[in-house]
């Protein structure tokens, strides 16, 4: 039987990348103290900042809610509904049910009145629903976020996420991404700082955060996530960590203390300028989501 290091209490949990075995409530502990860690190796919240977390219902985004409250943040919830039938509803009555437990705000903005659901948007826009879907959600967080006097944004991507986007720009060697790809990115054009302060903990971690502390989340996939790419990559590196734990970690954390200030050094500053006709942040004359709009009337 294996023990907790911490207390020698029968261990609910072993970690085989850090050869670390706890018991419950001793997991939890580690989990924030490691997502602290992360928030201090990058400077991404300070105390007195006002944050928003972008959740999903998902154990990702709930687990980081809950645990950014535990540390002593102020952190209030936003969800967007997709309009992806029941399984959105779901995931807002989850989201509903999780800010119960906490004295904290949630916003919601929903897709189906501000624009379309997302399975019509997919119908008039060729890209694939994904892509839709990421740019009118970082549309939506990014103007909430800054309209309700929000200064920090915070999203659950965890080490699957950012290791399978990792992998996938560089079997392409995609320069331009891969200089993108730092868990903060800082405030400025209009934009609000983003931090992912999960980029250190795999998905099966938060999962255990969750399940630990009592979350009741949606195990449901989106079922656009279906076939992506970006699953097999998880596959991938997720068979190569069963074989060598701590490969994921390796990747990504060795990337961002080797690689990225390499790349840093190079970066040209897009050009922004607000959109015509909304105002956010834009590299052309009218922003993506006004673009998207636009054809939505065209076609009504
Ligand atoms: Fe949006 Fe794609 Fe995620 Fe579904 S899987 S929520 S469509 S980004
Ligand atoms: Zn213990
Ligand atoms: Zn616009």
């Amino acid at each position: 039987m294996r023990k907790c290091v911490k207390c020698g209490k029968k261990a609910q949990v072993y970690l085989p990348q850090y050869r670390l075995s706890l018991c419950a409530e001793h997991y939890l502990e580690w989990y924030e103290n490691r997502v602290e860690r992360t928030i201090r190796e990058f400077n991404m919240i300070k105390k007195e900042d006002r944050v928003l977390v972008a959740v999903s219902g998902g154990k990702d985004s709930l687990s980081l809610w809950q645990a950014l409250n535990k540390l002593g943040y102020s952190a209030d919830g936003l969800y967007i509904n997709l309009g992806i039938g029941e399984s959105s509803q779901k995931s807002q009555k989850a989201c509903e049910e999780f800010v119960k437990r906490w004295n904290r705000e949630l916003h919601v903005v929903d897709l189906r009145s501000e624009i379309l659901p997302i399975p019509q948007l997919k119908e008039i826009d060729p890209r694939p629903a994904c892509s839709v879907c990421g740019t009118v959600k970082r549309y939506y967080m990014n103007k909430v976020a800054r309209e309700k006097g929000y200064n920090v944004l915070a999203t659950g991507h965890n080490l699957d996420d950012e290791s399978a986007v990792l992998f996938s720009n560089t079997l392409s060697w995609n320069i331009e991404y891969l200089r993108r790809q730092y868990p903060v990115l800082p405030e400025g054009d209009g934009f609000v700082k983003k931090v992912k302060p999960l980029c250190k903990l795999s998905e099966k971690e938060n999962a255990l955060y969750a399940f630990l502390s009592g979350i009741d989340f949606v195990e449901e996939e989106c079922p656009f996530a279906e076939g992506s790419t970006s699953i097999d990559y998880k596959l991938y590196l997720s068979a190569l960590e069963e074989r060598m734990p701590g490969t994921k970690l390796r990747f990504y954390s060795e990337f961002l203390r080797k690689m990225h200030p390499i790349l840093k050094e190079s970066e040209e500053k897009p050009t922004l300028q607000k959109c015509k006709i909304c105002q956010e942040p834009s590299s052309s004359e009218i922003c993506a989501v006004c673009r998207l709009k636009e054809k939505v009337y065209i076609q009504r």
